[in-house]
């Protein structure tokens, strides 16, 4: 499984779900304290993050260990947005590993990240094509087709979990998407937290410290995000 995280509030630098924390995504690279399925994340990672200078999120995904990167502290520590997110790779078992399979997915303005792995032919049937042969980029395809036909973002997300879960039931489909303006997760398998906070909510697979306000977010649950207002609702 994979780890990911994302943020929606004040701005804050991508540091802040990375480097800063000290469970962040760098140290849930090479130590995940929750990790139900593999033991490391090192096979690529990736984040995203809006500015008003540009419609699209900016994205930035690499195919090598987070850790190996020397480019990245400084890169996550100018990155600022009110909407942020960022996921480590554990490749599933046959899985490609390169930029086009890493998380996050985008198309416009979402963003979406995957843990857990699903047999891709129950998902073929719901896109119509995929940038990677990934399990993963299938799932984004078909969320993002279901966004392109007007859906919400947690109405897409749990859509596309509830008819990939009918499909394959040992299917682990955590997801994690965002649209700069809000965030939605599915719980679906594996573990999810939030934490709210005086300026913004945090979303992550595991907690990035160990401070009390982190609650888990229920198996088979859609949680969304927007504004101040988190809702949890089951699937
Ligand atoms: N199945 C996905 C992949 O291969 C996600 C893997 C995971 O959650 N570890 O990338």
């Amino acid at each position: 499984m994979c780890r990911h995280a994302a943020w929606l509030g004040a701005a804050r630098t991508l540091a802040s779900l990375i480097h800063e924390p000290p469970y962040g995504l760098l140290v849930q690279s090479y130590a995940p304290r929750r990790q139900r399925h593999g033991l490391i994340n090192a096979d690529g990672y990736g984040m995203g993050w809006y500015d008003p200078a540009r419609p699209e999120p900016v994205r930035y995904r690499r195919s090598v260990p987070m850790w190996t990167d020397a480019n990245l502290p400084a890169l996550a520590e100018i990155a600022r947005s009110t909407c942020l997110l960022a996921a480590v790779r554990s490749a599933t078992v046959g899985m490609p590993v390169e930029e086009s399979a890493t998380a996050p997915f985008a198309d416009g303005a979402w963003l979406l990240s995957h843990n857990g792995r699903v047999d891709r032919d129950a998902v073929k049937d719901l896109a119509d094509g995929a940038e990677s042969t990934c399990d993963s980029a299938w799932l984004a395809a078909a969320v993002f087709q279901r966004g392109r036909a007007g859906a919400e973002l947690g109405e897409a997300l749990a859509d596309v979990v509830v008819r990939a879960g009918e499909k394959d039931p040992a299917a682990r489909l955590n997801l994690l998407a965002c649209d700069g303006a809000s965030i939605a997760a599915t719980v679906w398998g594996d573990t999810l937290f939030h934490h709210r906070h005086h300026d913004g909510v945090l979303v992550a697979s595991e907690p990035l410290d160990d401070s009390p306000g982190w609650r888990a977010v229920p198996d088979r649950a859609l949680l969304t995000v927007s504004g101040e207002d988190v809702t949890i609702q089951p699937l």
